[in-house]
């Protein structure tokens, strides 16, 4: 069967909603995701919030439903789950009536389609609206798969008196989730109450008719075993996402400053630090200060993002002193938000600084660039234990000057970097193959087709 014709499949057609969630490192993938399906033959519709809606003119084969939100901001940890309520109580009427209207039209129509609602796991009205109109539903997840039984386990750890960790607990092994320590949970710090309301958030009660996971088979076996036997639905891990789209398609909200590859273009190969904490975290001074004095100390070349707005109280980068920034300028970029995927491709780029967010995780690994980790929360620092104790490609970062200065010359100019570079570059051959005919992601990518045309 051709492949355009595989969404009109013995004369039934298939339109997909894609509902997005409002944060960058979810909305890239689903729009990945969408691509992918798209160059399928499917029909495809995004429906999106109104903060930080995705730009239709870098789409022009989808149909995009707006979402009345009634918010103005990007959550920080600390108000998220207050974010995701009143998110998902918002635009959950417009989306019902839209499917509504959609359903209605239909029924007086010869031109029958079958809808698919595909939504990401924090965008749950999207599966509740779905169930209550009858529509099969699949939930895209793009953090990593070792999170989940860490979600699921922190509710029996509370009951249990090991969840809020103490301190004298912080450096053990959890038994259950080896080779976690209890310092590696997510939500430490966080009251307990707020905890267990965002894990509920997390972790959907019903499951849905699947999950596509933002994974890859070989490297999250047992995260990913869990899920299958948790749920009891297929599991398709079909990533990395941005390595299965057919071409590359825009999804910043921010402005890439594409001036990042011509400068990388003339530095030396595996030279330059690539410094980037995400598009969510929040610094205060002091560790930007840190960052900055590390940096500057390694002598390595190195390009720092600093987004606009994160280091609190500053507009950007203001608060470090002019003679540090113009020294630092001989030597690097300091940018406010770069072209990630093309930085860490250059050749130019020998090490990542990161938050260890699975987006950044994952264009990582796709690179073969060993990482420098600085996990903040959330799924982060269980990727973090990952890369630096399982994958063995990443260094944990202690934000101080002098340690800073240390680990980057580790990584970049150390033998100890040099073998980490081979581990991240094995990894990066496996995943070239997943990614391949016949490899694990394509296959799983077929089998998903298989079931959205059996649903
Ligand atoms: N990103 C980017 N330019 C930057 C910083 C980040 O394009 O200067 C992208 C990055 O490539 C990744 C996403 O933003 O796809 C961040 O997602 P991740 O899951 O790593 O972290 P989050 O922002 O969700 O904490």
């Amino acid at each position: 069967m051709k492949q355009r014709d595989m969404a009109e499949h013995g004369r039934r057609r298939w339109r997909l909603v894609l509902t997005a969630s409002p944060l960058q490192g979810h909305m890239t993938p689903m729009l990945h995701l969408a691509t992918f399906l798209h160059s399928k033959g499917f029909s495809i519709a995004i429906a999106h919030s109104e903060l930080n809606r995705p730009d239709p003119s870098n789409h022009p084969g989808f149909t995009f439903i707006p979402l009345p939100d009634n918010l103005s901001a990007t959550p920080s940890f600390a108000n998220a789950v207050q974010f995701m309520q009143a998110l998902n109580d918002n635009c959950r009427p417009h989306f019902l009536e839209h499917l509504v209207q959609i359903i209605n039209e239909q029924k007086d129509s010869s031109d029958k389609e079958s809808i698919v609602i595909i939504y990401d796991n924090l965008m749950y009205f999207a599966g509740s609206v779905a169930s209550d109109l009858g529509l099969p539903s699949i939930i895209l997840r793009t953090s990593s798969a070792s999170t989940f039984p860490v979600f699921k386990i922190i509710p029996l750890l509370h009951q249990d008196g090991r969840f809020p960790v103490q301190e004298s607990m912080l450096q053990e092994i959890v038994t259950e989730l080896h080779p976690l320590r209890y310092k590696d949970l997510p939500f430490i710090g966080l009251p307990i109450e707020q905890t267990l309301e965002t894990i509920n958030i997390i972790l959907p009660k019903t499951p849905p008719s699947a999950f596509i996971w933002n994974t890859l088979e070989f490297l999250e076996p047992s995260g990913l075993t869990q899920v299958r036997n948790h749920y009891q639905v297929p599991v398709f891990p079909i990533g990395p996402l941005h390595k299965i789209i057919p071409t590359p398609c825009s999804t910043s909200f921010l402005e890439e400053d594409m001036s990042c590859i011509s400068w990388l273009d003339k530095q030396a190969p595996k030279s330059v630090v690539y410094v980037s904490l995400g598009s969510i975290a929040y610094m205060d001074e002091k560790v930007s200060t840190e960052m900055a004095w590390g940096i500057a100390n390694s002598n390595q070349p190195f390009i720092w993002v600093v987004r606009p707005g994160s280091v609190k109280g500053f507009e950007w980068i203001e608060f470090l002193p002019e003679g540090l920034v113009t020294d630092m300028k001989v030597r690097g970029l300091i940018v406010k938000w770069a072209p990630q995927k093309d930085v860490l491709a250059h050749c130019a780029v020998g090490g990542f600084w990161s938050h260890c967010g699975w987006n950044s995780t994952l264009e990582s690994l796709s690179e073969g660039v060993p990482m420098l980790c600085q996990p903040y929360d959330l799924d982060q620092k269980v990727n973090s234990r990952y890369l630096c104790y399982v994958w063995k490609m990443g260094v944990e970062i202690v934000v101080e000057r002098g340690e800073i200065e240390g680990a980057i010359r580790r990584v970049l100019v150390s033998k100890q970097g040099e073998e980490m570079r081979q581990r991240a570059m094995e990894i990066q051959e496996k995943i070239k193959v997943a990614v391949s005919h016949g490899g694990s992601s394509q296959n799983s990518l077929k089998e998903l087709i298989d079931f959205i045309l059996s649903l």
